[in-house]
Formats: C-alpha cells, sequence, structure tokens
C-alpha cells in the first residue's frame, strides 16, 4: 500500500511550550476558534447555537469548532509535485467536538444523555461536512489519555475530513465488497452471528453488540457493530443513538474499571457517504493503549497479543455489566 502522509503547516507547535491553561474549559472559549456549533440545554430543550462577532455561547453541553492546530485545512495554497516524490495538497477540515464542559469527567464517567448528545452532534457535523466541496470521507476518532496522541487532556472527538477515502477504509471497503460478492453475505452481519452469545462478547443491548475480536492485535481490543446491517453513523434513528450511547458508556466505563483509566483510541469505522463508493457494515473500534509497538509490530505487521480475545471478553463483559447495573438503577 501507498504511504498517506499529511505535513500539516500548523503543528509547528510540538516543540512550543503551551499554556497550563486548558482551552476547550469553559472560560476558557476566547482560547479557540469561534464555535460552529454550542448545544445548549434549557428545560430538557437541545438549542443548536453558535458563536457570532463578540457573543461567545456560554453554559454550552457540546461544542464544536474548527481546530486551531489544523492537520489539514479547506484552502490549502502548497503544489503538487510530480512522481516518484509525489505530494498534492491536502484539502480538508479539521473539527473539534468538546464532549463534556467539565474538565476532569473522561468518556467513561459523561452520562449516556451526554454521550447521546455528543452522537447527535457528531451525526449533525458528518451530514453537514458531507456537503462540503473536496470532501470524500469523514473520520471521526477519539484519542484519550497521555499516551493516545492528544495533547489536550479534556475529552473531545477529533472530526477530519479527506478529499480521498483513506487507505485503511479503502481496503475495508474492497475486502467486505469481494466477500459479499463471493458469498453473498455481509462479513460483519456473519461475525454478528457467530460471536452473539459468544466466549468473545463484552456486552449486547437491543441494537448493538460489542466483543472482542477473533484476531485481536492488542489486549482488550474490542468493537461495537450494529446488529442490523446499516453503513453508517448518520443513517441511525435518534433511539438507536442511545442505545449506542448506553453500550459505549457502559463498556467504556467497564474498560476503564478493569484497566484503571487507560489511554485509548476510539475509532468510527463508517463507510463513506458520497455516491458509488463502496459500502461495509459500521462499527467502532476502542483500542487501549497499554504498551508501545515494538519493532516486530512496526517492521512486519506481526503483532504479540499476551491476552487471549476470550479472558479480555470475559473480564470487559463482567465489568460492563456492573457499569449497565449502575446505570439503569439496578443496584
Ligand atoms: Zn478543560
Ligand atoms: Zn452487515
Amino acid at each position: 500500500m501507498d504511504k498517506f502522509v499529511i505535513f500539516p503547516d500548523s503543528v509547528n507547535d510540538i516543540k512550543k511550550n503551551t499554556t497550563n491553561e486548558c482551552p476547550y474549559c469553559p472560560g476558557n472559549e476566547h482560547l479557540t476558534e469561534p464555535s460552529l456549533v454550542s448545544l445548549v440545554i434549557k428545560g430538557g430543550m437541545l438549542q443548536r447555537l453558535s458563536d457570532s462577532e463578540g457573543n461567545i455561547i456560554k453554559d454550552w453541553d457540546v461544542r464544536v469548532f474548527n481546530s486551531k492546530y489544523p492537520i489539514l485545512v479547506p484552502n490549502n495554497s502548497s503544489l503538487y509535485t510530480e512522481k516518484p516524490l509525489y505530494s498534492e495538497p491536502a484539502y480538508g477540515y479539521h473539527q473539534i467536538l468538546v464532549a463534556t464542559p467539565n474538565h476532569s469527567e473522561d468518556f467513561s464517567q459523561i452520562s449516556v444523555e451526554q454521550w447521546s448528545n455528543v452522537l447527535l452532534v457528531l451525526q449533525d457535523r458528518m451530514r453537514w461536512l458531507y456537503t462540503q466541496k473536496k470532501v470524500t470521507y469523514v473520520s471521526a476518532f477519539i484519542n484519550s489519555g497521555p499516551i493516545s496522541g492528544t495533547k489536550i487532556d479534556h475529552s473531545h472527538v477529533d472530526i477530519v475530513t479527506f478529499s480521498e477515502v483513506p487507505p485503511a477504509i479503502e481496503s475495508k471497503a474492497l475486502l467486505s465488497h469481494r466477500f459479499v460478492n463471493e458469498n453473498g453475505t455481509c462479513p460483519s452481519c456473519v461475525a454478528i452471528s457467530t460471536e452473539s452469545d459468544g466466549p468473545r462478547q463484552v456486552l449486547a443491548t437491543d441494537n448493538f453488540l460489542a466483543f472482542c475480536p477473533w484476531a485481536s492485535l492488542y489486549p482488550y481490543e474490542f468493537c461495537i457493530f450494529p446488529k442490523k446491517h446499516s453503513t453508517t453513523l448518520t443513517k441511525i434513528s435518534q433511539k438507536e443513538v442511545f442505545d449506542l450511547a448506553m453500550i459505549l458508556r457502559a463498556t467504556i466505563g467497564g474498560m476503564s474499571s478493569v484497566l484503571k483509566s487507560p489511554s485509548f483510541n476510539l475509532i468510527f469505522q463508517l463507510s463513506p457517504e458520497k455516491k458509488n463508493s463502496r459500502q461495509f457494515h459500521w462499527h467502532i473500534e476502542v483500542f487501549p493503549q497499554l504498551y508501545a509497538l515494538s519493532g516486530l509490530e512496526k517492521g512486519f505487521g506481526v503483532f504479540v497479543n499476551k491476552v487471549l480475545p476470550e479472558i479480555s471478553a470475559s473480564e470487559l463483559g463482567s465489568a460492563s455489566r456492573k457499569e449497565i447495573a449502575k446505570l439503569v438503577g439496578v443496584l
């Protein structure tokens, strides 16, 4: 596979001393770009507002703005270069969705309602971004904790668009497409039926199944699939969003209790939404970061996983069931 590398203009801040003030905290809104969406909840009603000249919306529950250090920008002035040293301008949007006004609240602690608000705002943002020029793919992911790749320790989701489909998504779509052609059924639908109530199941809700994959690359890695075949997050109903919020809160809470608040990456694996693009069964992958990759992984693509997925699933399952019992008030 060709390498796909972005060299942003704006991350010269790697060597800069950043201030200790958290730019994502309420009261520090002036340290970020103006909000594109400030979700304010008043008397149970959700209001979607945005900052305007001289008017910063306060008392928000979820806030979205353009990153101050974007890895891509909509108007990139860099030029194309010829092969073999080929390069092209990296066009795109990089937005930050702050998931809670409370700095000390991580993704294992925010309420199910708040998770649901985050997902609803994320759906809105993705739909809007797909209407923009040069947006072929919208990615969303969470980096949480000191070794996850984030520099800001305040719960947030990164939303990054690309002018072409990223390689990992392209190859996932291609593999799924081939499997469907050969077997007449979606590979993930087969996996869901195999893993339901099996030894690698972590948790199931009405609409979603969480399990540790058969060939897990990392200890305690798990994924969450909609049980019903669906190609992307923006197509699910509000009721399904609430159910997804529940399984996310319970499994992230369970993972946090088993692994004592690990750093982790959570990746939304969604089909491209442009016409004629290959599709696959969307899902979420969660990778706890327990140790750095070794030469074996980086050099040869061979992974050593010291915890069998069945053991990971059993520990995560028991902790997640305790979380869900607390959330629905059984304990
Ligand atoms: Zn903060
Ligand atoms: Zn499927």
